[in-house]
């Protein structure tokens, strides 16, 4: 759990002040923090595998932690910017240094010794922004400005999206079927292609446990239809994970992934499927001689 935490920390910061950064030059309005909230997720999912935590709900939680105070030290990181515009403003007027701090909290409205964050949050959604596409960052007078109330559902949509990701794909990642007693995850044991127009019939197959049934279904090596099997490399008696699924080409040369059926059977009822689908010699055959263990 410390690694987890370790991980979660160290990459909300450094994609907190790489997002900071980046806003200095361009700002892609929601695709930036739909990229850093799934950057932060997938990051904390392999967290979540290496540290071997198989509950979403922590998962969850230590990834919607994790968002919010990467989104949080963006936003102070942007206060910290602003102050300093403001600082610069002043002594370029020729405020004297002993009074500059007093100016700028009269600015915000806060008394002296408040913290400042709130405030400058406060000024910062008052001010605004200009959503623009024009090269360089330049508005036009067209162009959208937000401010206000708006600013601040501009921000928790902002906060929603990078926290929601990296919620959402950790908790997924710990709900993985796992080995307790072998203490490591499943990996896929097999992986058999079969026609798409077969896909039913398999769905079937599998629901009346019926193997030769499903063996009749894997007629090609068609990739239209995967059924994959799922299970602990280092045992022989974990359940099994049947995962049945449809891959379809889609307009940008990438491949959608469907899935029909996903189960868990135990191992006695796994067994005639494993027994008809694995090659022979497969270690987790039925019939394949018990190996010692490594
Ligand atoms: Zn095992």
């Amino acid at each position: 759990m410390v690694v987890l935490a370790l991980i979660g920390c160290a990459s909300a910061a450094v994609l907190a002040y790489s997002f900071y950064r980046l806003h200095e030059f361009f700002y892609p309005v929601m695709i930036a923090p739909f990229f850093w909230g799934l950057m932060l997720g997938k990051v904390l999912s392999s967290g979540v595998t290496r540290c071997k935590c198989r509950n979403p709900l922590v998962a969850g939680c230590a990834g919607l932690l994790c968002g919010c105070v990467s989104y949080v030290a963006y936003l102070e990181l942007e206060n910290r910017a602003y102050r300093r515009e403001v600082m610069d403003i002043l002594e370029r007027e020729g405020v004297p240094t002993t009074q500059r701090d007093r100016a700028y909290d009269r600015l915000l409205g806060i008394e002296p010794g408040q913290i400042r964050s709130f405030g400058e949050l406060r000024r910062r959604a008052e001010i605004g922004i200009t959503i623009t596409d024009a090269p360089g960052g330049r508005a036009r007078p067209t162009d959208q400005r937000i401010s206000g109330v708006g600013m601040c559902v501009y921000w928790a949509i902002e906060l929603l999206l990078i926290a929601g990701f990296a919620a959402l794909l950790p908790a997924g990642a710990a709900k993985h079927p796992y080995c307790e007693s072998c203490n490591r995850w499943y990996e896929e044991i097999e992986s058999l292609g079969l026609p798409v127009a077969r896909l039913p019939e398999a769905r079937t197959a599998i629901d009346r446990r019926d193997a030769p049934g499903l063996a009749a279904c894997i007629t090609s090596s068609d990739d239209c239809g995967v059924l994959s099997l799922w299970g602990c490399s280092a045992c022989r008696h974990a359940d099994i994970r049947v995962h049945l699924e449809q891959i379809t080409d889609t307009k940008h040369r990438e491949k959608a992934r469907k899935t029909l059926h996903d189960e868990m059977l135990t191992r006695t009822e796994a067994e005639p499927i494993l027994q008809s689908l694995l090659p022979p010699g497969h270690p987790q055959r039925p019939d394949a001689p018990t190996s010692p263990r490594p």
